[in-house]
């Protein structure tokens, strides 16, 4: 079947594709429907069907894979590696279900981990869907007054931490924040179960502070049967990143979940049972939840989870990775091949990494010098694909396992099976068919299977923020589209480009300008590592670019003869690629730019310092140094 036949089927015949699709993963109960879209724009998938995402993750594998490698845990933090089979990874998840059940944890109860990339971190997340009980997983490292923010909106029974995190040999001690983090919230979890490392100490709580190595002993081979929830049930809850504000927690079902995870695996990852994932995520976001822990054991494969920095030992450490496990399958982000890109591209080489069959990159636009960089060092195909922590798997992408298509550098793709995406204009609301217009990237409900199911305990937020009724018009029935509030075109062969967010348009004296387009043209400069782009308020024009770059050579950033004749080429680049309408105003050096701790661009931070307005909510921004780069410079003009 071609793909073109194979995604319209997905959205024309809905319930027969997904129906097939179910079948990919073990259900208790069959369902009584396959989709139910009479609330709309809420959906509920297979709703009546019983069955548990850990029985796919773990248990279902049991009797053809037992002793295969499940999890294989490797931190360069603290030199340490470990491998569970799949039985080993059974009877750790139950033992630490046990733990949990022992503490009160119940069917419907949350769960919030706030872990470091640990084995227990995954142990726990597998023995909270066990139980029925819904995980809600904070990025290891959070300042306090985000965790507690989180912990009051998950209201959780039980918190599972551990003493400390390490990053690039730098030990950061997680239980002082969670203790801060608890005084702060106004909700008191029952518990709090304490991975102990031995890496920082530990103040306990008397009553509330329970050391998990303690209570472990005392279930030495319980067996603690999964249970059977409804598909519709909430198996987590997870924040999306913050970049263009204060993050929204997404509500995930269970079977839908299982379902597009699985079926992914199928079409889109092509990894096998047997095979080996290296995801270079981490579990606090959704990429993690996708394709660290829940898509590759549900696809039999096992899956590795990495502790460090790309670059420790050196900067070969992932392509040692993939040559030890024989790695098949490979995700990550192009930030992060954007750091590899600044060292030795002989450590691509030094490794055996004909097993791999495609490098998955997804998260933020993937430029081509990048994207060229990579592909010529590896020699596999490069696939990016584009999607949000509220789809929870790829919205664009190429499903190479249903038909080979050919990849278009710069674009994540065509519509995924199961989205019906579209593309409208932002002003009218009209939907654009025809090729080359830029508009806001769309998809009409219902979604599929695996997409958020409402904001966690606000459906009326849910409904507000991402949804607009579109009545009936011309024979076409009353329908519901969800926003991505990206900013996309598409070319005549129906493959997307992805230009920004909506926020992140820049409308320079009437004409309407994707940020990405000007950051792109300015990163075919030679000189240049990185760059951000925003549009400032402007008496004259309305809006003017302002750029904001890192040069691969940090050290012509004190050099300013050098930064002026910079400056005037980068700018005559862009006169030369995209017309003097996109020049940017200025195009500032700095040595960092500020991103969110997944490593997106906080645009809308930069934004308001340019026009000292507040930034706003920045409790996921990495390294606050960044952002005061740019004001000293903004504040020297
Ligand atoms: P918030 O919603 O809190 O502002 P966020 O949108 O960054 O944060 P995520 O869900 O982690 O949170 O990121 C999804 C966004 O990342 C997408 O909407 C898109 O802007 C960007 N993105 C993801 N993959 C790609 C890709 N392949 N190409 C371009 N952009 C991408
Ligand atoms: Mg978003």
């Amino acid at each position: 079947m071609s793909y073109a036949d194979f995604h319209k089927r997905s959205v024309e015949q809905r319930e027969d594709f997904w129906a097939e699709q179910a079948k990919l993963i073990e259900w208790n109960k069959p369902f009584d429907q396959v989709c139910d879209y009479s609330k709309a724009p809420f959906v509920r998938w297979f709703p009546g069907g019983e069955t548990n995402l850990c029985h796919n993750a773990v248990d279902r594998h049991l009797k053809d894979r037992a002793d295969q490698n499940a999890l294989v845990w490797v931190s360069t933090e603290v030199d340490k590696e470990q491998i569970y089979s799949f039985r080993e990874l059974h009877a750790e998840v139950q033992r630490m279900a046990a733990v949990l059940q022992s503490l009160g944890v119940k069917k419907g109860d949350r769960v919030l981990l706030y872990m470091p990339m640990i084995p227990e971190a995954v142990f726990a997340m597998l023995a909270a869907v066990r139980l029925g009980a819904i995980h809600s997983v904070v990025f290891g490292g959070f300042a306090s007054h985000s965790l507690a923010s989180r912990i009051d909106d998950a209201a959780p029974t039980v918190v599972v931490s551990a003493d400390a995190g390490s990053r690039g040999g730098k030990v950061i001690a997680y239980k002082p924040l969670l203790d801060e983090a608890l005084r702060l919230a106004n909700h008191k979890p029952a518990k709090v179960l304490l991975v102990d490392r031995g890496l920082a100490p530990m103040e306990r709580t008397e009553g509330r502070d329970v050391d998990f190595a303690a209570v472990r002993e005392q279930f030495t081979g319980t067996e603690v049967p999964c249970e059977w929830v409804d598909a519709t049930h909430p198996s987590y809850t997870l924040y999306t990143s913050g970049t263009t504000g204060k993050p929204k927690g997404v509500q995930r079902d269970t079977g839908g979940y299982t379902v597009a995870l699985a079926a992914s695996l199928k079409h889109i990852f092509q990894g096998d049972p047997g095979e080996t994932f290296l995801c270079t995520s981490d579990i606090g976001w959704v990429v993690g939840h996708s394709y660290i822990v829940y898509g590759p054991l549900i696809g039999g494969m096992a899956t590795v989870l990495y502790e460090g920095l790309p670059t420790t030992p050196d900067a070969g450490v992932w392509w040692s990775l993939v040559e030890k496990y024989k790695a098949t399958v490979m995700f990550s982000a192009p930030t992060a091949i954007r750091v590899l890109k600044k060292h030795d591209p002989a450590l691509l080489k030094k490794y055996d990494l004909s097993t791999l069959k495609a490098l998955f990159l997804a998260g933020e636009p993937l430029d081509e010098p990048t994207a060229r960089w990579i592909s010529e060092g590896l020699g596999c195909p490069i696939i990016d694909n584009y999607w949000q922590t509220e789809t929870g798997w790829p919205i664009l992408s190429i499903a190479n396992g249903v038909e080979k298509q050919p990849s278009k550098f710069g674009s994540p793709g065509v519509p995924t099976y199961g989205y019906d995406v579209k593309l409208i204009d932002q002003q009218s609301g009209e939907e654009l068919k025809g090729a080359d217009q830029k508009g806001v990237v769309v998809v009409e409900g219902p979604l599929p299977p695996g997409c958020l199911q409402t904001v966690w305990g606000d459906d009326d937020r849910f409904v507000k923020t991402y949804w607009q009724k579109v009545p009936a018009l011309d024979g076409k029935p009353e329908h519901w589209l969800y926003s991505t509030f990206d900013w996309g075109i598409r070319d005549k062969d129906g493959y997307y480009f992805i230009l920004g967010r909506t926020d992140d348009v820049i409308n320079v004296a009437g004409h309407r300008l994707g940020t990405r387009e000007i950051e792109e043209s300015i990163c075919s400069h030679a000189a240049v590592a990185e760059v951000a782009v925003v549009g400032v308020a402007d008496q004259l024009k309305g809006q003017v670019a302002m750029a904001f770059a890192v040069l691969r050579d940090a050290t012509a950033l004190g050099d300013e003869a050098r930064m002026k004749q910079l400056e005037a080429e980068i700018l005559k680049t862009v006169d030369a690629q995209l017309g003097a309408v996109a020049r940017p105003a200025r195009v500032r050096f700095v040595s960092v730019l500020p991103k969110t701790r997944s490593g997106k661009l906080l645009r809308r931070a930069i934004q308001a310092v340019c026009e000292q307005r507040d930034p706003g909510d920045l409790t996921t921004m990495e390294d606050p140094a960044a952002l005061r780069q740019i004001s000293d410079l903004v504040g020297a003009q």
